[in-house]
């Protein structure tokens, strides 16, 4: 691993050596009640604009699909993201700026047949209120707003739903997802590295489902890659607290380490 103090160091020394990964909904985003309508935080928007041509490598990495994203991130409409990887589903559909195009996004079958069953499931289960979210290789029960006995209701349930389809259980803040696909932020991140030549890799999440991120991390650090495990923490989630390098007060405070990221590689738009 490195240090907070020594990345700022490297990056900026030598920023073409660095990977910034990050992940989307509770670390760029902040969280909203109605997923639809979440976007970047315009401070972090502007900060990866700036980082996008200076580092080796910029990936957003999320559970998200691919093309929700990058319309929600508004990405296209920068230029300093253009380069932008983005894994999405935690790795499942793959996008790079190299081909434009997104793999691996095809629908399964059994999201068809939850998407139609869950609205009356979650009825019987006492949740009649939760959002259901089609992601095609996913399907997401949204709980946020919920009464705290309607939320806890349907957790039990949905991991056994989940077992007994032999579909992925993805616990997140005030989501869970059953997933057709068994690849995970880990798969998605090391993919993202073994295509660059790097020598530092940063990766920021907030979530459960980012932990095998951090998992990635030390398989690099174990590999001699200087690595920096950055929390987006907040009130819902603390169990990547403990193993982060750097704790983060969620997207605002990821939105001012980012600017002062950018403001070393990019000092002529910090001196203001
Ligand atoms: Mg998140």
């Amino acid at each position: 691993m490195t240090s907070a103090d020594d990345l700022l160091e490297t990056v900026a020394n030598d920023p073409a050596g660095v990977l910034l990964a990050l992940d989307f909904d509770g670390t760029l985003a902040p969280i909203v009640v109605d997923p639809t309508t979440a976007g970047v935080h315009p401070r972090s928007l502007a900060a990866l604009d700036r980082l996008g041509p200076r580092l080796g490598g910029l990936a957003i990495i999320t559970g998200r699909p691919v093309e929700q994203v990058r319309r929600l991130g508004d990405f296209d409409a920068h230029p300093g993201l253009h380069e932008l990887f983005v894994r999405g589903q935690y790795g499942a559909e793959r996008w790079s700026p190299a081909t434009g195009v997104v793999e691996g996004a095809d629908r399964h079958d059994v999201v068809d047949r939850l998407v139609a069953d869950l609205p009356g499931l979650l009825s019987a289960w006492g949740a009649p209120e939760a959002l259901v979210e089609d992601k095609g290789l996913a399907v997401a029960v949204h709980t946020r707003g919920l009464t705290p006995a309607a939320a806890a209701a349907v957790i039990d349930p949905l991991r056994d739903l989940a077992r007994s389809l032999e579909l992925t259980f993805e616990p997140g803040r005030q989501v869970y997802e059953l997933r057709s696909a068994s690849i995970t932020k880990s798969d998605a991140l090391l993919d993202v590295v073994a295509g660059l030549a790097v020598h530092t890799v940063v990766f920021a999440g907030d979530d459960l489902g980012d932990l095998p991120a951090y998992d990635a991390l030390d398989d690099l650090a174990s590999r001699g890659v200087a690595t920096l495990k950055v929390c987006s923490a907040s009130t819902e989630q603390d169990a990547l607290v403990a193993r982060a390098d750097l704790v983060l007060d969620g997207p605002d405070g990821i939105a001012d380490w980012l600017t002062e990221l950018a403001d070393l590689v990019d000092p002529v738009d910090a001196a203001v």
